[in-house]
């Protein structure tokens, strides 16, 4: 298996260098030269598997022989050992056709978990066998941060620092973080905003020096293998509902496209995916998008679903490639005028096509406290904010009776408690493992907005760069 960039003009690498590398040297995603076609002797014979062992037999023909068999299985066996749930991602009959997968049973109670567990194990696996060591350094609003410190804590080729902005994450979000005192992990506090951290993150990424010396590796969405990684729970509903004799759908409360664009992947693999729906909050790109052909950028809303609160959805560039007939300058073209302009438009005939997989609904915040309520109402299932989103796009986007729907589950309420108690009138619980989060010690360093500083903090103390030797 090779993977290319979706611009083009990249040399096409094995499965470990794009997982090291994440985004590709001409500015694009890496994509699977070829995704692999499942016969249905193989679908019928993956059914009875657990889903770590699932796991293993999906993501082997993506890794195409980069890393042995054994060590696949035994890295799936561990990603999923400290959930919550026996089952990983449970299915949940909500309605007569109508499911929910819960993905929020890993250690940080969000669905990243699901793929980011793997992808710190792959990194540990591939760097040990190069002797390499690398340096993680993302920027978070609130889950993807908490969730790749779990993934990496304690890895033996991996130091994380994760930035966020100074009181300006939610306390449990903070705390899922700056509680975790592993000596490779550093969480730090800037005095700026979220952007602000994105910022430096660019330039760190920009400074050619500075990321040779440190060997600076990213986590964020883009890297293939956390799409990777999330196919696998596409395949574990869809069989469980009675593929590939049976069609079925999903609704994945959107962000960056990266969850719901792995369900493309599973869908291109052979399952009878009938159909997709992009659930968004107020910040609603992609819903507009597929009404109308064209992306245009407005201004990011704060909402109660903040992990949906993007506007440049940078997973959607794959998807693009396909409609444009995997044509990387025609994607390379695309994304410079968007660059520019905040806008590009698509063909009627290659938005006809893609609707015929995707259709999406938004909701503002109103209406996704009144879908929590309603849920709860009629079925006791008490929704965190972006999961209800995913369920009430799936019960207005339904396309066919009879054909079930999954909806994606994407946090544990208690994540987000307090618009779950606005809506409902009831608190949720943190599980009991994280009961006393509140009480724990914290560790983290504040540092000003400033480049200089934080590169020599992260410099200081990274080891690839002989830090803390
Ligand atoms: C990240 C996140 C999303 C959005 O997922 P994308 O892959 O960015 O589309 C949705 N819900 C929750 C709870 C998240 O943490």
């Amino acid at each position: 298996m090779r993977y290319i960039s979706t611009r083009g003009e990249a040399p096409a690498l094995s499965f470990d260098d794009v997982l090291l590398a994440g985004l590709a040297p001409d500015g694009g995603l890496y994509v699977p030269d070829a995704v692999p076609v499942i016969d249905g002797k193989t679908w019928d014979a993956w059914r009875g598997l657990s889903y770590p062992g699932l796991a293993a037999a999906v993501m082997r023909p993506f890794v195409g022989g980069a890393l042995p068999d054994a060590e696949i299985a035994a890295i799936a066996a561990e990603a999923y050992r400290g959930f919550d749930h026996r089952a990983v991602a449970p299915l949940k009959q909500i309605d007569t056709d109508l499911w929910i997968m819960e993905l929020f049973h890993g250690p940080t109670l969000a669905f990243k978990d699901m793929a980011m567990q793997v992808l710190g194990r792959l990194f540990d696996s591939v760097l040990t066998k190069r002797s390499r060591r690398v340096t993680i350094v993302g920027a978070t609003s609130g889950d993807t941060g908490s969730a790749a410190i779990e993934a990496c804590r304690d890895r033996e080729a991996v130091d994380v620092f994760i930035l966020h902005p100074h009181e300006r994450v939610s306390e449990v979000q903070r705390r899922q973080m700056t509680t975790v005192t592993s000596s490779n992990v550093f969480n730090i506090a800037i005095k700026g905003t979220f952007d602000d951290c994105q910022d430096l993150l660019k330039a760190m990424f920009a400074d050619v020096a500075f990321r040779d010396r440190v060997s600076l590796g990213a986590v964020n969405s883009i890297n293939w293998a956390r799409v990777m990684a999330q196919v696998v729970y596409y395949v574990w509903a869809a069989l469980r509902l009675g593929a590939p004799d049976r069609a079925v759908g999903f609704s994945v409360p959107t962000g960056n496209f990266g969850n719901i664009f792995a369900g493309y992947v599973a869908k291109a693999m052979g399952l009878p995916i009938e159909q997709l729906i992009v659930g968004s909050n107020r910040n609603d790109i992609l819903t507009r998008f597929f009404a109308s052909g064209a992306m245009e950028m407005t201004e990011v809303v704060p909402t109660i679903s903040p992990s949906m609160d993007i506007q440049i959805s940078s997973n959607f560039e794959r998807l693009l490639f396909d409609m444009l007939g995997r044509d990387g300058a025609a994607v390379r073209a695309t994304m410079n005028r968007f660059r520019q302009s905040g806008r590009f438009e698509v063909a009627e005939m290659v938005l006809a096509r893609s609707r015929a997989t995707f259709s999406a609904l938004s909701l503002d915040d109103d209406a996704t406290r009144a879908a929590i309520r309603a849920e709860y109402r009629a079925t006791g299932e008490v929704l965190d904010p972006h999961s209800a989103i995913g369920v009430a796009a799936a019960r207005a986007r339904a396309k066919t009776p009879g054909v079930p729907v999954v909806a994606l589950a994407t946090a544990h309420p208690a994540k987000f408690g307090q618009a779950v108690a606005e809506a409902t009138g009831v608190t949720p619980k943190l599980p009991a493992r994280l009961a006393d989060l509140m009480e724990r010690p914290e560790r983290v360093t504040i540092l000003p907005n400033d480049l200089k500083t934080v590169q020599d903090y992260v410099l200081a103390r990274a080891r690839a760069a002989g830090g803390r030797a």
